[in-house]
């Protein structure tokens, strides 16, 4: 169910409306929209009683939702979901692209910061790393746990970035919540419900990834999970699915970006990465990403990627990172998006003078 209220109504009839809506036993989630305020009605078993509600005052219409999402969906919110942070002028969502690059994982304190420094200086306003890596094999590199959390943060300190890094489960949502600007929330665990429920409660924004095998309604089901649990800051990332192919990890599916579009107001990002595994193939469908309308695009780079301890073969060096960024602003203006940063002709002219 859900409340339209009228164009012009006041906060003080929004709230009534709310207060009402929790009376009668369920949550109410007010979203706030350029022409009009929306509430969503959640933990309803049935149909509420749509009378009560639609004598009050301010209120335009009372509307039934039949899509099984109601949150992430354009009905309740027409215009885009804008996520933005202190301090910076960056968004995720917005008419600027989110840039987010770094390692797979934080391995070392130096290796951090070597790709840190060139990320930032090539324009990335987020930093991506994993502290806490879900690994096929349980003999694989792990992460540095919490070590790799204050690493990031004095990356951020020294750098300006925004930190977006995973989550595996309750316990390490905990500590990514304290250091993080982000919440990351991987493809293994896109249905982990549990865990959704605990993002949902963060007090951070949250990239849910979808998972290896999702249709594009149980990944909006799973971000419904996080709204319905009142954090609203959700973005997606399309990250490629399991198909036959054997030219690629995974099949990127850019033309999920146009269908959640459509039918959700969150941003969605492109990880083209673990979307097709080879690094040869990263540049090209960051350039499709963002011709397609994708909100941002999350890269993995490595100062030394033969080196790497995880995903070394889909990690871009830092000079192949600058080319992706040249290229990929001449494709945003095309599709009238910008794409903030300092750019590598800016740095290299002021290091110069
Ligand atoms: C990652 O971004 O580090 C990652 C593990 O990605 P995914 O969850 O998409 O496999
Ligand atoms: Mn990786």
């Amino acid at each position: 169910m859900l409340v339209v209220m009228k164009a012009h109504a006041t906060d003080e009839q929004v709230r009534g409306v709310c207060e009402k809506i929790e009376q009668l036993g369920y949550r109410a989630h007010a979203m706030p929209g350029a022409q009009r305020t929306a509430i969503g009605i959640t933990g309803n078993k049935g149909e509420v009683e749509q009378g009560t509600l639609e004598e009050m005052a301010g209120v335009q219409e009372v509307i039934r939702v039949s899509k099984p999402y109601k949150l992430v969906s354009r009905d309740i919110k027409e215009d885009n979901t804008v996520i933005r942070f202190a301090e910076t002028a960056a968004t995720i969502g917005g008419s600027g692209l989110a840039i987010v690059a770094g390692p797979c994982a934080i391995e070392s304190r130096e290796q951090a910061f070597a790709v840190a420094e060139r990320v930032h200086r090539a324009g990335a306003q987020f930093f991506r790393g994993g502290a806490y890596k879900p690994r096929t094999s349980p003999y694989s590199f792990q992460g540095l746990g919490e070590e790799g959390l204050r690493i990031m943060g004095e990356i951020r300190r020294q750098y300006g970035m925004k930190i977006i890094t995973e989550a595996i489960d309750n316990e390490s949502l905990d500590l990514v919540e304290e250091y993080a600007d982000v919440i990351q929330i991987g493809a293994r665990n896109m249905q982990n419900f549990s865990l959704l429920k605990r993002a949902g409660r963060a007090k951070k924004p949250v990239l849910l990834k979808r998972g290896m095998s999702a249709t594009l309604e149980e990944f909006l089901m799973a971000a419904e999970y996080i709204l319905s649990e009142g954090n609203y800051n959700v973005a997606l990332c399309e990250r490629g699915v399991r198909t036959f192919a054997d030219h690629t990890r995974n099949t990127l599916d850019l033309s999920l970006i146009p269908a959640v579009q459509r039918l959700s107001h969150l941003p969605i990002l492109v990880d083209p990465s673990h979307g097709t595994g080879k690094r040869n193939k990263v540049t090209p469908l960051s350039r499709a990403a963002v011709a397609v309308g994708a909100d941002g695009l999350m890269v993995e780079v490595h100062n030394q990627p033969d080196q790497a301890m995880s995903d070394g073969p889909q990690s871009l060096f830092p000079h192949q990172f600058d080319d992706l960024m040249t290229q990929v602003r001449q494709i945003a203006a095309v599709v009238g998006r910008t794409v903030p940063g300092i750019g590598v002709r800016e740095t290299a002219g002021a290091v110069a003078k």
